[in-house]
């Protein structure tokens, strides 16, 4: 709680700062981030300018004061947990029929040994097969057909809490499996509902955000894998596809709906959709969903859902987005994987000392190099139009064939772009970092960062499409100057841990003494 702002009656005077006008601000989207020092808002993290008049917690608008003040009733009704799942009694031996047994001392060595490490209360174990998960035989046959034999280390204990309920934020480095590990519970969940039901329910009892379009094509492919033959439909709902055919598909019966917040959002409020019996949500790529252009889609969407479980997932997540989780769900259970919010390790990192006019000829030197590229390849630049400039600047100087995939390309061209990029027709893709997050490039065995992204975490999610996969090694080659010099000290943290050789100009940069912004802003007391 702030102490340097006051609390004000609603008729109160309004304290006159550059931030306050006469209007309290109604949406989180209106109100603007926190500076270091600042107060948060206690939902969505943004400047918290105002005082809750009833919990004295800071917040940004009328919005969230809405949103915390439900969350207090829902608190006080003693829902600690969320809404059991649809027609199954929870009880510790509904996860555990098929109990692996481990005494303590075996669950903290498997965790150990598989770098999970959990907070919350009553973390369920993990589990060392899919078979001691209690799941239909034939979720388990289509898992095999995949190719799973044994659960990543994300599944192992992610699945099992899930299987139980908990509301989950997960982080696991790329490329670890965590789409399976939503997948698998609520395909579960979904065809055991479906078959204890008498009655022909069609609404829907899942539902997947993920931030790109692409991300949700590849959640609903693998959905199509692990659950087919099950009584388990799933609907795409991502911009760049018509809606009345979303509409009708979901009209029809589905248990899964998988879409892109927007979208979503614009579906919800058109038409008339019947989401009372949605008892699970999943946030993928969590830490962008919760960022600037989707938290108030989102929040809008959580706050419609009938108490969903929620289970929230990425490779990066900061003491920020984990804040603002537990203020989405409560009781949450902590999973993480792997040395959270670094690269993959598997992947070599390789710095290159480049000022921008030279990043053309740098680029094509190393395409043109039998020694130093590696087909398939992943260039990530900064605009939409460089994307278009550079793939077919590629295409002339090199004779490698090279397409752009960016936002403002329609969701076929994206789609078979995509395909002619994995089946290797096409050995370079140019793309904005609409690809960079969680798309699933199995082939790419190298990633070369043409453009600095502007966040160590983007930078992170990039690295990671070049993770090794099947044991081979994967490189991500990373061009830097001047310009990006407020990702400098991150980036020197993660280049050191990884034992990737530092640029002499990057070492010897000395980050500038920390600014301070003074006293917080004046606060009022806001009620509604
Ligand atoms: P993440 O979301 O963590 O970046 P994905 O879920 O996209 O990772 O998984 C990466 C790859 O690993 C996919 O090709 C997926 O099919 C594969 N995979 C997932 N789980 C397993 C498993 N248990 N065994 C083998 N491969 C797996
Ligand atoms: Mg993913």
């Amino acid at each position: 709680m702030d102490n340097s702002g006051y609390n004000m009656g609603e008729n109160d005077d309004v304290a006159c700062t550059s931030e306050d006008s006469s209007r309290v601000k109604e949406h989180s989207y209106e109100q603007r981030e926190a500076l270091p020092g600042e107060p948060r808002c206690t939902i969505c993290g943004r400047y918290g300018e105002y005082i809750c008049d009833q919990t004295d917690d800071d917040i940004c608008s009328l919005q969230c004061k809405s949103i915390l003040l439900s969350r207090l009733a829902a608190r006080e009704n003693n829902i600690k947990e969320r809404k059991p799942i649809v027609n199954i009694t929870v009880t510790d031996e509904c996860f555990y029929v098929r109990n692996e047994g481990l005494t303590n001392d075996q669950v903290a060595s498997l965790r150990n040994k598989m770098g999970i490490s959990v907070k919350g209360e009553s973390v369920p174990d993990p589990v060392v097969s899919f078979s001691s998960c209690n799941i239909a035989q034939k979720l388990e046959t289509n898992i095999e057909t995949a190719g799973f034999v044994m659960p990543t280390p994300v599944q192992m204990q992610t699945i099992p809490a899930a299987l139980r309920n908990r509301n989950l934020l997960v982080s696991a480095e790329t490329g670890s499996g965590k789409t399976a590990s939503f997948l698998v519970p609520i395909i579960s969940h979904c065809s055991q509902a479906r078959s204890d039901q008498s009655t022909q329910d069609k609404r829907p009892l899942a539902m997947v955000l993920a931030p790109t379009r692409e991300l949700c094509v590849q959640v609903e492919e693998q959905a199509k894998v692990l659950g087919k033959g099950l009584p388990f439909k799933t609907a795409l709902v991502v911009g760049g596809d018509a809606m009345p055919s979303q509409i009708y598909r979901i009209g029809n019966g589905v248990e899964l709906i998988i879409g892109t917040p927007g979208r979503l959002l614009d579906l919800l409020k058109k038409h008339d959709i019947d989401l009372s019996e949605l008892s699970i949500l999943v946030l993928d790529e969590v830490d962008c969903l919760l960022q600037k252009g989707f938290i108030e889609q989102v929040m809008e969407i959580v706050t419609a859902l009938p108490q969903p479980q929620i289970w929230m997932f990425s490779a990066t997540v900061s003491n920020e987005v984990e804040r603002m989780a537990s203020s989405i769900a409560c009781n949450l259970i902590l999973i993480s994987c792997g040395k959270a919010n670094e690269p993959n390790k598997s992947v070599k990192q390789v710095a290159i000392w480049v000022e921008s006019n030279q990043k053309k000829k740098k680029l094509f030197e190393i395409l043109s190099s039998p020694r130093h590229f590696k087909s398939p390849a992943v260039v990530f630049v900064g605009s939409r139009l460089g994307s278009e400039m550079l793939s077919e600047a590629v295409t002339v100087t090199t004779g490698l064939k090279a397409i752009a995939i960016h936002g403002e390309k329609t969701m076929k061209e994206r789609r078979e772009g995509m395909k002619m990029f994995l089946t290797g027709e096409v050995p370079v893709v140019v793309c904005t970092g609409v690809l960079g997050r969680g798309m699933d490039l199995l082939k790419v065995r190298q990633v070369i960062i043409f453009d600095m992204p502007s966040s160590i975490e983007e930078y992170v999610h990039q690295v990671g499409r070049a993770s090794s996969r099947e044991g081979e090694e994967g490189t991500a080659i990373f061009f830097i100057n001047g310009e990006d010099k407020k990702l400098f000290g991150d980036l020197v943290r993660v280049l050191k841990s990884a034992g990737t050789a530092v640029p002499p100009q990057l070492a010897s940069y000395k980050p500038p003494s920390s600014v301070s912004h003074g006293k917080c802003n004046k606060k009022r007391r806001v009620g509604l």
